[in-house]
């Protein structure tokens, strides 16, 4: 591509400049494989961005997606409906937990952050306890670029270029322990007394303040931190003693990455809302969404003084073409036990990427479900250098990952099979190598 047509585009969470003397594009994708611009096959080990989980192209969604654009292109979702993003949500709430019943649209997981987090203001407003304005959060979390996401959000680097964000939020620790945990098959042993800071942090600004308290299950964005073995079960606990509602935020955690619907059926702990988007449809067209209780909805439309009882949406909340997309890709799942072969290529996942392990500079492996982060030693004092070039390495040998800091983040679609996955780490073997 001519450089000079790459000027105009300022790209999201790139190190612009860089990229645009040294630009990976892909111009097509279908199952497990991108096509880059020069023509070869990239196997995709990223599901774009935590996204693809039903494979690229899938024909159910490009057929549903194609068939809606030239039937109903656009629906007005304000005091008007569509049937099918009614169908979507009985769909969709038999994916989730019970009572997870309700669910409201968006178009992103930042989105459905920021609806949660509104969701759960109104909610205690509804019952009286407008005081409960304060949310807790966690160091390390990822909840999407909003200004509520930034505010329950602890990546540092995620808040400080903007100097402010929501006040009277508060973060617990996260829940990486290096010194007990690293290189943990399976369940993540240490840690549970973590979940007590919440208790903590009720003591300081008192239960009477604290409207929510979100995590993500299993943190994916910040490097694959799993949960230690009863810390959810705990926040749980805390959160219902203290009225405090309980939210997972599910956007790469959900539709199967576990292979488990969601990864609240995975780790057995029921949250009251439940935040989702990617997945949802297999990242072929932008929505995301929150999933709330019964109680939730109960107690926001019960309450309600006026008409309409939540003044929140988006003009493309529902979007006809997004439903459609949604709807076909909960059949691809289903129809192709999508989450079957998730849950069943668990341990062999987690054994190619285990066997890394010994390479040069690595740092930490940590696997579940279909996911996986490598942690590298940083080079030099520059942290994520040497993450950066395994993944322009890995991007030569064929092979799209993603990285974030210096820890490569893993995540393919769920349709993998085996010999895709040794082909991982038979790249990522070399590329450590050469990375030394
Ligand atoms: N929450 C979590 C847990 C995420 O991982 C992400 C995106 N990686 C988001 C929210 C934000 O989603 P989006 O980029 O669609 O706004």
């Amino acid at each position: 591509m001519n450089p000079n047509t790459l000027e105009n585009h300022w790209m999201p969470f790139t190190a612009n400049r860089d990229f645009k003397s040294d630009p990976r594009m892909v111009v097509a994708a279908e199952g497990m494989y991108y096509t880059s611009e020069d023509g070869r096959q990239i196997l995709d080990g990223t599901a774009g961005l935590w996204c693809a989980n039903a494979g690229h192209s899938h024909p159910l969604i490009v057929e549903a997606v194609t068939n809606t654009i030239k039937t109903l292109d656009f629906a007005p979702m304000f005091n008007f409906g569509h049937p099918e993003a009614f169908r979507l949500a009985a769909t969709l709430a038999e994916t989730f937990p019970n009572p997870l019943n309700r669910i409201f649209f968006g178009n992103s997981g930042s989105e459905a952050v920021d609806s949660a987090l509104k969701i759960a203001l109104a909610y205690h407003k509804a019952r009286g306890k407008g005081g409960k304005t304060r949310f807790i959060g966690r160091e390390r979390g990822y909840h999407g670029v909003g200004f509520g996401g930034i505010s329950v959000g602890g990546i540092v680097a995620n808040r400080k270029q903007f100097n402010t964000h929501l006040p009277g939020v508060d973060h617990m620790r996260h829940t990486h322990d290096p010194a007990r945990n690293s290189f943990t098959r399976g369940p993540v042993p240490h840690g549970v007394e973590l979940a007590e800071d919440l208790e903590r942090l009720v003591a300081l600004h008192g239960a009477e303040t604290i409207a929510a308290v979100i995590v993500e299950p299993m943190a994916g964005s910040t490097g694959i931190l799993p949960p230690p073995v009863g810390y959810l079960e705990r926040l749980r606990e805390i959160a219902t003693k203290h009225d405090i509602l309980l939210i997972f935020d599910e956007v790469i955690s959900g539709f199967g990455r576990l292979g488990t619907p969601m990864a609240a059926h995975y780790f057995g702990v029921t949250p009251d809302m439940i935040t989702f988007a990617k997945g949802v449809t297999s990242g072929a067209i932008p929505m995301g969404g929150v999933a709330a209780a019964d109680f939730i909805y109960d107690a926001v439309v019960e309450n309600s003084e006026t008409p309409i009882e939540l003044f929140h949406g988006y003009t493309y909340s529902a979007h006809p073409v997004a439903v459609a997309a949604a709807l076909a890709t909960q059949r691809a799942y289903a129809e192709d036990g999508m989450f079957e072969n998730a849950a069943s290529l668990e341990t062999v996942w987690g054994d190619a990427l285990h066997s890394l392990k010994g390479a040069p500079n690595v740092a930490d492996i940590r696997t579940i479900g279909l996911v996986g982060g490598i942690e590298l030693a940083s080079r030099d004092g520059k942290p994520g250098a040497r993450a950066y070039e395994a993944m322009k390495r890995a991007w030569a040998k064929g092979l799209m990952i993603r990285v974030t800091g210096d820890i490569i983040a893993l995540s393919p679609p769920l349709i993998i099979n085996e010999s895709q996955i040794g082909t991982i780490a038979d790249t990522l073997k070399e590329v450590l190598a050469e990375t030394a």
